[in-house]
């Protein structure tokens, strides 16, 4: 099954994403993960990405469509998988439209995870990641085992610079310009369903797992 999640900042995409994965047994691929990657790498790609991603604004639709291009491409693709934050404009849209023709692929689903901004706040101010694996956690709703550290491989959990306040008002500004449209765009093609951002974890998985019976995709 081929999926988008589609959602403000703080709907809890990735992390639904990552318990689907699992369960599905289909690769995740976040476009926010694979840029925070490039970026510690340091490379010119890295460098120029960091300067859009600390201010909360979109990275251009070129360096996105790139990468996400290559990694569609790749091994492990076949079963389907999980697009998570990505397209976020239009245009982006239309290039995963064009690359799944070529592919010979069709977008079975787009999730989106309608959120209000008090959850997403409450979500990102608490949000602790794991510098190594990537791991989510939260302060008070997932709290880890031992303060500060991974659960899964014991790396340091950082706040990320964008979940300040500021700058998730700011990421939230740039979602209803240029990522909104997408709602009716999907809508249109006819395969937008849309489900609660503010369920918790176990609650949206299950509602999702029994929407997948029910439209026959798993
Ligand atoms: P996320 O981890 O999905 O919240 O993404 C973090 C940041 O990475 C965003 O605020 C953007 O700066 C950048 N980013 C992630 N995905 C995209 C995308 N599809 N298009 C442009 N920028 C993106």
């Amino acid at each position: 099954m081929n999926m988008v999640l589609l959602g403000p900042p703080g709907a809890g995409k990735g992390t639904q994403a990552k318990v689907l994965a699992k369960e599905l047994n289909i690769p995740h691929i976040s476009t926010g993960d694979m840029l925070r990657d490039t970026v510690s790498k340091g490379t010119p790609l890295g460098k120029k990405a960091k300067e859009y991603m600390v201010k909360g604004e979109l990275v251009p639709d070129g360096l996105v469509i790139e990468i996400v291009k290559e990694t569609l491409k790749g091994a492990g693709m076949e079963r389907g998988f999980i697009l998570d934050g990505f397209p976020r404009t239009l245009e982006q849209a239309k290039m995963l439209h064009e690359t799944f023709s070529k592919l010979s692929k069709k977008l079975d689903l787009v999730l989106y995870f309608k959120t209000s901004l008090d959850t997403s706040v409450t979500r990102l101010s608490g949000r602790r990641v794991c510098k190594n694996c990537g791991g989510n956690f939260h302060i008070k709703n997932i709290p880890p085992k031992e303060e500060g550290k991974c659960d899964h491989c014991g790396g340091g959990l950082y706040h990320r610079k964008d979940d300040e306040e500021a700058t998730v008002k700011r990421r939230w500004s740039v979602y209803a310009k240029k990522t909104e449209p997408l709602i009716s765009y999907y809508k249109d093609e006819g395969n937008l369903r849309e489900v609660s951002g503010d369920l918790d974890v176990d609650e949206l998985n299950k509602i999702l797992i029994a929407l997948f019976h029910k439209e026959n995709l798993v």
